[in-house]
């Protein structure tokens, strides 16, 4: 049976470059590239239109990444400050056109910049990530409910939540029992997922059921394959021998080496992350090409090992691989595959360190 290959693209939205207005708001760095260039504080939408385009070519799928409001500049709702709101709704339709069959949506912080005081509306002085850290399920749940509940305002069904850098990380018990509230209060979901480790040096980690208590499940899927990509949003160069060289790191031409290999020959499924400015490369879209040679790698030299699949796939894969269940087939993506919710019973699990 081939194992579960999956995509994970972080920091997608409407319009804004969340990385730049991140590196400014947050870092006090200044919007130039090591070379001079300097970095965009927007994306056109057609940026979306031609990630579409390749991951359809090669049958990818995964969990991508919504930020609600983006920098703090506007929302999905009422649009991005500055621009026309039909811009943001043509991207949202485009998103929902094009990428929901194969992907999961999801949030991911509210602002992914500063964190939001929601009595106020007001910023702290501090971001998402570092605020999270002292939280507990009082605060955290109402902040999940918030940019969960401006997804579903705007027609976007979130499966699961990605952890803007590493969210909740040091509350994760507190972040977990939120999760499961904030899905249940706004969708009325009692399956789903959460994204929130990055297991480097651990290639054979599977996904694993963070909590399962009186019929609702929350599922962990850890990225196991490092955003490679990420080296073009600092380099000007775009020539063969460098795209070549980052797309090696993940994946060989003859796919007998590269961190995709190495989690497949240590019997983990590969997670592979990437964020929405790798991709975008400062406006060279550098890494939207090396994603499309990858995907023609995987489908060359990977056929019948590995299959691509959503999140909600892999959610519902582990929790019956967890269940002692000896036959999982019935988890496996193909025409009829629906999201039934299906979460065998078993007894509580709590997520490992
Ligand atoms: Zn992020």
């Amino acid at each position: 049976m081939p194992v579960p290959i999956s995509l994970i693209v972080d920091d997608s939205c409407p319009l804004v470059h969340v990385y730049a207005w991140h590196r400014r708001d947050v870092h006090g760095q200044p919007l130039v590239t090591p070379d001079g260039r300097e970095i965009p504080l927007f994306i056109p939408n057609a940026f979306l239109d031609r990630f579409c385009d390749i991951t359809e070519r090669w049958g990818m799928a995964g969990k991508f990444s919504i930020v609600p409001a983006p920098g703090g500049c506007g929302d999905v709702v009422r649009g991005i400050d500055g621009f026309d709101p039909a811009l943001t709704r043509a991207w949202l339709e485009t998103m929902q056109r094009r990428l929901a069959a194969r992907w999961d949506f999801c949030s991911e912080g509210i602002t992914h910049n500063l964190a939001v005081n929601l009595e106020t509306g007001e910023f702290f002085p501090e971001s998402e990530n570092a605020w999270s850290q002292r939280q507990d399920r009082t605060t955290l749940t109402p902040y999940l409910i918030h940019q969960l509940a401006l997804l579903r305002d705007a027609g976007v069904d979130c499966t699961g939540v990605t952890s803007p850098w590493v969210f909740g990380i040091q509350v994760e018990p507190e972040y977990i029992a939120s999760l499961v509230a904030a899905q249940k209060a706004v969708y009325g979901r009692e399956f789903s997922w959460y994204f929130l480790h990055m297991l480097w040096n651990t290639p054979h980690r599977r996904p694993w059921i963070a909590y399962q208590e009186a019929g609702t499940t929350l599922v962990h899927i850890p990225a196991l394959v490092n955003d490679y990509w990420w080296d073009t949003i600092d380099s000007p160069r775009t020539d063969a021998e460098f795209l070549n060289a980052l797309t090696d790191r993940m994946l060989t031409r003859d796919g007998r080496a590269g961190k995709i290999r190495e989690v497949l020959d240590a019997g983990g499924w590969p997670v592979l992350l990437t964020h929405w400015q790798s991709l975008f490369s400062s406006g060279l879209e550098t890494g939207l090409v090396i994603l499309d040679e990858l995907g023609r790698r995987i489908r060359e030299t990977l056929a019948g090992e590995v299959e691509w699949m959503n999140f909600s796939e892999i959610a519902r894969r582990t929790a019956c691989v967890e269940s002692g269940n000896s036959d999982c087939r019935w988890v496996m993506p193909g025409p009829d595959s629906t999201d039934t919710g299906r979460s065998p019973e078993t007894t509580r699990r709590t997520a490992p360190v």
